[in-house]
């Protein structure tokens, strides 16, 4: 494979991000230097927690989210360059562990793009099982009348994320898996590549005799395997990869 185009010929590209995409939109990540896991507990984070004391895992929650200000954050070069590669008819599809709704924002359509840890933009019911818009819990968050409640059924709102020890969403993991088995190249872009089933996804690529390049500042169980790894920032590397 030519270094200089990784992406030659490649017809069907899978696209996986993580957190590491959206570090430059001012979000950090979970695992590097400065990750959200040098000072937040994530056993804080489990389905258990907030089945235990829903109240308190949404006050936790509340803070972090208007830290994050997600509603305001704004897609990186990466991020373009992935939504405008989608209108070249070579893209499959984006598989994304992120939560932020950038992807989104860029302009990846609906139907190529697998958010396999759920949205934060949403919210969903533990009893009925729907799912609206965050609006729906707004009023109740800001008032204070927590949990927030479901507006069809009254039961307990959790955030429509996926939390740890929680499942994951069936539909988007087929999806992504299915777009894994037939890419003859899969890009991932800012992942440590750790958290599991996710990341059982380029490796299904690669079993399914794509090839790989790894967009990613720190090392992955997957390097090696790679044709291509370059260390540096997304908003760099993917805009010329891609273009
Ligand atoms: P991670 O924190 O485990 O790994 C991120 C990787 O990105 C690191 O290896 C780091 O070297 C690399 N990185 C950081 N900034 C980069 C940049 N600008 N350019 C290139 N590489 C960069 O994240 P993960 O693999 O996505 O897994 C952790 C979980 O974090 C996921 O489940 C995801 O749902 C959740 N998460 C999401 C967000 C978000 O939505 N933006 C933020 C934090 C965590």
């Amino acid at each position: 494979m030519a270094a200089n185009d990784p992406l030659a010929g490649a017809g069907r590209v899978l696209v996986f991000t993580g957190a590491g995409i959206s570090t430059e939109a001012g979000i950090p990540d979970f695992r590097s230097e400065s990750g959200l896991w040098t000072r937040l507990d994530p056993a804080r984070f489990t389905l258990d927690s907030f089945l235990r004391d829903p109240a308190a895992y949404w006050r936790l929650r509340f803070d972090l989210m208007r830290e994050l200000d997600l509603a305001n954050r704004k897609p990186t070069a990466a991020h373009d360059a992935i939504a405008a590669f989608a209108a070249t008819g070579r893209l499959l599809g984006v598989a994304t562990q992120n939560i932020d709704g950038l992807h989104e924002r860029a302009g990846t359509p609906e139907d190529q793009l697998a958010r396999l840890h759920g949205s934060a933009h949403e919210v969903a019911c533990v009893a009925c099982r729907q799912r609206f818009p965050f609006a729906a819990a707004e009023d109740d968050l800001a008032r204070e009348r927590l949990p927030p409640r479901c507006p069809a059924c009254g039961g307990v709102l959790k955030p429509g994320t996926v939390l740890f020890g929680e499942e994951m969403p069936r539909e988007p993991l087929e999806r992504a898996y299915a777009w894994a088995r037939t890419c003859d190249l899969c890009l991932v872009v800012g992942s440590s590549l750790a958290v599991w089933p996710a990341a059982g996804i380029p490796e299904a690529a690669l079993e399914g005799g794509a090839r790989l390049v790894i967009v990613n500042r720190h090392e992955t169980p997957l390097d090696d395997e790679a044709d291509l790894v370059l260390r540096e920032s997304a908003s760099a590397a993917v805009p010329r990869l891609l273009r």
